[in-house]
This record gives C-alpha cells, sequence and structure tokens, in this order.
C-alpha cells in the first residue's frame, strides 16, 4: 500500500530497459522518415508517459534524432522529459542533476515548476523528505504563475504525494482536490482520485474510502489510466483482508493480475503479489502462497523496503519453518527483519520529517501572528499618527478662527470706533461738520493760512425768523428747511472750504484764499441758493431765508474767535439792516460794519 502511482511512474525498470532496447532494435529502420511535428510528439509523448513507457521511449529518441531542429521552448520540453526519463529509469542522480539545471536555467516558469516537481518526488521516493520538502516549497511558489494544467496537475500530485507520504493528510486531501476540482484534460477525476483516496485509506478514513473507490476505479478504467485503477485496487484489497474478506480479495487480485503484470511496474506487481500470498494463506492454498510470495521477493528492488515485501518475507518464513526447512526459514527471517527495519526506518524518517514539517509550519504560524501583531502595531501607529495629524489640523482651524474672530472683532471695534469718531464730528441733522469739529478744521486751516500768508474769509449765517417758520409750519418742515439749506450750500461750496453747523440754525463757513470782495460775492450766492428753496406746508409757501456776516483775515487776522467775533458782529448788523443781506465787518467804515450786501428781499 505504501507502493504510490509515482512509484509506477519511475519503477519498473527492467520493464522500461527492455522496452528501451526493442525500440533501439525497431529504431533501425525509421531513419528515412520525413521530418514529423516535433511539438507534437513531445506532447504525445508527455501525455502517454505514465501509460504506455515504451512508446514513450520510442518517441524521445524519434526526437531526440532531430535535436538541432527543436525551438528553444521544445528544447526545454525536451530536456524535461528526458530528465523525467532519467528518474524513470532508476537513474536518480542523474536525474536530479539534469532537473536542477533545468529549474535553475529554464525561462519558461512551466519546466521550471514541473522540474522542481519532479525533484520533489524524486526525493519523496528516495526517503529524504526534508529535501524534497525544500522542492515542494520552491514548486509552490511557482504555482500560482503556473497556466499550464498538465503542469499543474504533475505538481500538486506530487504534493500529495509527499503530505500523504509523511502523514499530512489534510494537505494531501487538499492538494488532491485541487487537482479533482481543475480536472485538466478530464484526467483529474482519476489522478487526483486515487491521490485522494490513497490519503483517505492511509489516514484510516474508511467510510470516505469505501464510498468512492469503486467509482474511482471505474473512472480510471474509462481514462485508460490503469496504473491509478490498480493501485485503487491494491487498496481494496488490502481493506478486503483487513475486513477478512477474503474472498473478495482473492476474486480482485486475481482477476486483475495479468493486467497488472502486462502493464509492468514493478512495485505494483510486488503489491499484488504479497497480497495475493496474504490471500491464499488466509485460504489455506500454501503452495499458491508460496509461488506469489516468491515471486514479489524476486521483484525486490535493493534498498527499497515496501510494506507488501514484509508481509511476502513473512510468509515465506512461516511456511519454511513449517516444512522444518530451518536453514531457508532462518534467511526469509532475515530477509524479513532487514525489510521490516527498513521499512521502520523509513517510517520514522517519514516521521521524524512530518513532526519537522509540523515545527516548521507551527514556527511559521508564529512568525505569520508576529507579522500580523507587527502589522496591527504600525496600523495602530498609522491610526494614531493619522489622529494627530486631525487634531493638529483642528487645531489649526481653531486658531485660524480665532485669529479671523479677533481680527473681525479688530475690523468692527476699528469701524465703530471710526462711526462714533465720525458721530463726534458730524452733526446729526444735516450731515455737515458739528460746531466743535467745524472749529477744529478752521483752526487748522488758519494755522496753515497764516504760515503762507493767504487770506481766508469766514462766513457766518443764520436763518431769519426760523421761530416763526417752526411756529407756523411745525417743527418737522423747520427741519426740513435746515436739511436742505444745508445740503444746498454743501453743494454750492468747494471742497477746499470748510462748512459747519454752528448751532441751532446758524452755520458757519471758512472759505481759504478768500478775501472779501470773494466772501461777499460767495455768501450771496448762498443767500440766493437759501431763497430759492421751494417748500410749502399744506399749500402754504414757506419762503425762508438768511442774513449773512463777514470777516477776513486781512482785517481781524488769523486768529478764529476774533474772525468768529466779526463775523458774528456783522451777522448782528445783517439782522438789524432788515435780514436777508449780506454784511461785512469793517472797522474802518463808519464804526464797526457796514451792509454789503444789498438786501434782495424774497417772494
Ligand atoms: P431771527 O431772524 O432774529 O434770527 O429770529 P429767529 O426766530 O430765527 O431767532 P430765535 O433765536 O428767536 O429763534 C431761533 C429758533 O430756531 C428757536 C428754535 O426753536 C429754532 N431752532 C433751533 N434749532 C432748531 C432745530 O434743530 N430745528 C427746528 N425745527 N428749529 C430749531
Ligand atoms: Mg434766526
Ligand atoms: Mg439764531
Amino acid at each position: 500500500m505504501a507502493c504510490g502511482v509515482r512509484s509506477a511512474a519511475r519503477c519498473d525498470r527492467r520493464a522500461l530497459r527492455a522496452g528501451l532496447l526493442l525500440f533501439l532494435f525497431l529504431a533501425g529502420g525509421a531513419q528515412a522518415a520525413p521530418r514529423p511535428d516535433l511539438a507534437a510528439l513531445l506532447q504525445q509523448a508527455d501525455a502517454i508517459k505514465l501509460k504506455d513507457p515504451e512508446r514513450f521511449a520510442a518517441i524521445m529518441r524519434q526526437v531526440g534524432a532531430h535535436d538541432g531542429e527543436l525551438s528553444a521552448r521544445d528544447r526545454q520540453y525536451f530536456l524535461f522529459l528526458r530528465a523525467w526519463r532519467s528518474a524513470y529509469d532508476g537513474r536518480d542522480a542523474n536525474a536530479a542533476s539534469q532537473l536542477s539545471a533545468l529549474a535553475a536555467n529554464s525561462p519558461s516558469v512551466e519546466f521550471r515548476f514541473r522540474a522542481y516537481a519532479v525533484l520533489e518526488l524524486l526525493f519523496t521516493t528516495e526517503r529524504r523528505y526534508q529535501t524534497a520538502y525544500e522542492y515542494l516549497g520552491k514548486s509552490s511558489s511557482l504555482l500560482p504563475e503556473v497556466t499550464d494544467g498538465a503542469a499543474r496537475a504533475e505538481g500538486l500530485l506530487a504534493a500529495s504525494e509527499l503530505y500523504s507520504q509523511v502523514g499530512q493528510y489534510d494537505l494531501a486531501l487538499h492538494a488532491a482536490q485541487t487537482v479533482i476540482d481543475d480536472n485538466w484534460a478530464g484526467q483529474g477525476v482519476c489522478t487526483g482520485g486515487e491521490r485522494r483516496l490513497y490519503a483517505l485509506y492511509n489516514s484510516g478514513r474508511f467510510a470516505e474510502f469505501d464510498a468512492g473507490v469503486s467509482s474511482t476505479i471505474a473512472t480510471c478504467i474509462r481514462l485508460g489510466q490503469l496504473a491509478y485503477a490498480n493501485e485503487l485496487r491494491l487498496s481494496l484489497a488490502g481493506r478486503d483482508l483487513a475486513s477478512g474478506r477474503t474472498r473478495e480479495a482473492l476474486a480482485l487480485l486475481t482477476e486483475n493480475y495479468p493486467q497488472a503484470k502486462k502493464l509492468g511496474y514493478s512495485r505494483q506487481i510486488i503489491g499484488f503479489d504479497a497480497l495475493l500470498a496474504l490471500a491464499y494463506q488466509r485460504s489455506g492454498d500454501v503452495s499458491a502462497a508460496e509461488r506469489f510470495a516468491l515471486d514479489a521477493a524476486k521483484l525486490a528492488i535493493p534498498g527499497e523496503y515496501p510494506q507488501p515485501l514484509i508481509a511476502a518475507y513473512q510468509i515465506l518464513y512461516q511456511l519454511a519453518k513449517q516444512r522444518g526447512d530451518a536453514s531457508a526459514a532462518l534467511a526469509y527471517h532475515e530477509q524479513y527483519t532487514i525489510t521490516k527495519i527498513g521499512y521502520l526506518n523509513d517510517v520514522s524518517a517519514r516521521q521524524l520529517a512530518y513532526e519537522r514539517a509540523k515545527q516548521e509550519n507551527i514556527a511559521r504560524k508564529l512568525e505569520i501572528q508576529s507579522l500580523s501583531r507587527d502589522n496591527r502595531l504600525l496600523e495602530l501607529e498609522h491610526k494614531l499618527a493619522a489622529k494627530q495629524m486631525e487634531a493638529t489640523r483642528l487645531y489649526g482651524v481653531i486658531l485660524t478662527l480665532i485669529l479671523l474672530f479677533i481680527g473681525f472683532w479688530a475690523v468692527l471695534t476699528k469701524r465703530s470706533q471710526l462711526h462714533f469718531k465720525s458721530l463726534s464730528r458730524v452733526d446729526g441733522l444735516t450731515g455737515i461738520s458739528n460746531r466743535l469739529h467745524f472749529i477744529e478744521r478752521a483752526e487748522a486751516a488758519l494755522a496753515y493760512a497764516r504760515k503762507s500768508g493767504q487770506e481766508v474769509s469766514l462766513v457766518l449765517f443764520d436763518l431769519d425768523h426760523f421761530k416763526s417758520i417752526n411756529d407756523r409750519f411745525g417743527h418737522a418742515t423747520g427741519d426740513f428747511v435746515l436739511k436742505r439749506a444745508a445740503a444746498l450750500c454743501r453743494e454750492y461750496l468747494r471742497r477746499t472750504d470748510l462748512f459747519g453747523r454752528f448751532g441751532g440754525e446758524e452755520f458757519s463757513v471758512l472759505l481759504p484764499g478768500c478775501g472779501l470782495e470773494e466772501a461777499r460775492r460767495q455768501a450771496d450766492q448762498l443767500r440766493q441758493t437759501i431763497g430759492g428753496i421751494q417748500a410749502e406746508h399744506r399749500g402754504e409757501p414757506v419762503t425762508p431765508s438768511a442774513s449773512f456776516g463777514i470777516a477776513s483775515t486781512l482785517v481781524s487776522g488769523y486768529d478764529l474767535a476774533r474772525l468768529l467775533a466779526h463775523a458774528d458782529a456783522a451777522l448782528y448788523r445783517a439782522k438789524r439792516a432788515g435780514r436777508d443781506c449780506v454784511m461785512a465787518y469793517d472797522p474802518a467804515d463808519s464804526g464797526e460794519v457796514r451792509v454789503i450786501a444789498p438786501v434782495a428781499p424774497q417772494a
């Protein structure tokens, strides 16, 4: 049962060598043939290499004759199949070096993968499980890149074989199931199916084995995969014998023995011989038992200790003892012991490999765990950094908002300051300078004019009989007249002239660069402007007028108080002269004041 299909793949060296000789003999007459399709031939050889070893050898010989005409890829293909053949022939060292060279140098991932897979099988067969594992690792790492279905199946079957050999049955089942699922060229159900059942059988999962074995045998027969079918039959017969179904086992083995012999895989034939010997011994046919046991012993391959051979030597020893043939009994017992020790060594090597593989798996798991821990740590660090970044950004936003708020607040404050400042300068009703502001600006202008020697005139005017306007038309009309008079005067005056509401219905104008005569003209214009205000109250016309008093720096000097006093005196005179006129302060003319503009009564 320990004899797997991989064994069949390389075990029948004698049969193969015979085939090779036959081929060499036959090949002699084929020299004049036209050049064949080498790529197709290689594919054909690959497809039948397990089914028909003789034909495989013949094709390889044929292709080898056209060595120089092979394409680069076909050359890789040829080298691979030749290396496979070396392994099959048992030229293990040779095969290993050819396959290693291919694995290292082939530009094709497919052939590198296949080379690793065969190396893995080779070392599994040699019971060098650690080395086999190393090649399994290499082939597995290439598997995702391999698209060729045949190559994938080959690699996975080899992996399943190694896993089963060292007792990693779950992995073996998984690899086999992948082959079944891929079912490349419709073969996976047989090849993968056989590996699956082999793993189930060896791991003692008999219920599942029993459920699938017959149908898989039928499938393999249908596909022409007789070696796989035989392998399953050996397991099935072993199961029957273990369960006391000797007759069924005998029938199954006997029926298929000729065909297995014909196929020529010696490890399988040893299996058939040993199980037949056991079955005949159980059924009491001693001579048949001895005959088959001897056949098995004859096929024994030096250095290999398959389990069925132990049974064969045991039977031979028991029968020799029963016959009283002490020396034969001793010799068979010796063979029995050697085989058993060899087998047990193999088993312990597998167990060791299994233990190591398990340890390595655990170590890898720990490594992965620590890696994932590191990853988690890194993740946390990233998250922390992101949070810190977020917080920094938030602080930035808050700071910006605070700065904006402060700026906004400063602007508001400044604006309200300016607003209040302007309020403190502006007269609320008319919008022109108030008394205080007018005095401030007038003093500055006079100081400047004093330095530059510029003449300045000051005009004061007062609306006439304003009290009676209020009284007759109401305070609102009075306000309207005040606003209108201020607006029209402002409109008329130059930008450089200063204009203010001096109090009540009294206004002041400072005219820089204006002599007395010019000031008189200006004042008279203002008088006419005020006189032109058109307003009415309940159908009754409102006719405002104003009286003007003028003083100039030429006469009064640059002192504002003095100028104001003189202008006020002139204004007083204008009132006294009948209102709605302009008077200038003139000390030289008959006392203090004289009328400089005629009375221009308004309608
Ligand atoms: P005169 O021609 O001599 O100047 O006579 P007047 O009535 O204009 O003089 P008076 O000083 O006797 O009266 C000034 C009036 O102006 C009294 C006050 O009610 C009025 N007045 C002062 N300020 C305002 C104001 O802002 N609005 C209104 N509607 N009236 C005002
Ligand atoms: Mg007045
Ligand atoms: Mg007045």
